[in-house]
């Protein structure tokens, strides 16, 4: 058998939720828009910094 052998799950990518900091892990998913992905959840999605201006 080849010692190069690709399709090893921990090569799949990662990259930290920007909301929470948890390390999100390649979904499926996210194949298509993996690089847009910046929240692990739609719990952290909605967990904007608060930007409303001074009322
Ligand atoms: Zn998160």
């Amino acid at each position: 058998m080849p010692s190069s052998f690709k399709g090893n799950k921990s090569s799949l990518p990662s990259k930290p939720c920007v909301a929470c900091g948890r390390p999100m892990s390649w979904r499926k998913a996210w194949a298509k828009n993996w690089a847009e992905v910046r929240y692990c959840s739609d719990a952290c999605r909605k967990h904007k910094p608060p930007q409303k201006p001074p009322a």
